[in-house]
């Protein structure tokens, strides 16, 4: 029964993301995306947010290369601005105990809108296990796409726990119950704060996956 965690604002956050983003396809394209040019995206991944900020630029979609060329650049910058002693990301430490505990009895899965490689980088950075299976963004996958993939062939129940509308209306494309962290989801689902303990996510979890059993 896979448990499915989204990473930014969930698990933790680094902040300026979105600038680092539009710096990094400057670097690829030339020119970088304007801030107006990023809100108009409707897309949560990498890959289709990328995507819709190149048929702006370029009045056409984006390709693999394109996106392996943006993927390399945004990585590079990511180790250069939370190097350490640089910049710190923050971890929210009971959320990530707690998925490590669920670990230990559950498959667990990242599936995030971070394309594989910067995933990889913000794994490692919160300190997440390795043997935690990761799913970044994939071309051609919005997130339900990278959930139905990741439980593809397990059997459930299976949850998503995110922190954004976007992650509540992916988990409920992919017929999954979900989990929010924080207050910015608003449902009847059950919402955890960011600084709760290990202990409130594994009952939380344990509850749900329960109910829907
Ligand atoms: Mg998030």
């Amino acid at each position: 029964m896979p448990i499915c965690f989204d990473l930014d604002g969930t698990l933790g956050h680094f902040s300026s993301g979105f600038v680092i983003l539009r710096e990094a396809l400057g670097e690829v394209w030339g020119q970088a995306p304007t801030a107006e040019e990023l809100k108009r995206c409707q897309g949560s991944t990498d890959w289709e947010i990328v995507d819709e900020l190149h048929r702006m630029r370029f009045g056409r979609g984006l390709d693999e290369t394109g996106y392996e060329a943006y993927e390399v650049a945004c990585v590079a910058r990511f180790r250069r601005v939370f190097a350490p002693g640089a910049q710190a990301a923050v971890g929210y430490a009971g959320v990530l105990e707690g998925m490590h505990r669920l670990a230990e009895r559950h498959r667990v899965w990242l599936v995030s809108g971070n394309a594989p490689e910067l995933l990889a980088f913000k794994a490692e950075v919160l300190g997440i296990d390795p043997a935690i299976h990761r799913l970044g963004s994939l071309p051609r996958h919005d997130r339900a796409g990278l959930l139905k993939r990741a439980l593809h062939g397990c059997p459930g129940p299976h949850l998503y726990v995110g922190d954004r509308p976007h992650d509540l209306a992916a988990a409920q494309a992919a017929g999954l119950p979900f989990i929010g962290i924080g207050d910015m989801v608003p449902g009847d689902h059950v919402c955890l704060s960011p600084e709760s303990e290990a202990e409130h996510l594994v009952a939380a979890v344990e509850a749900t996956l329960g109910a829907g059993s």
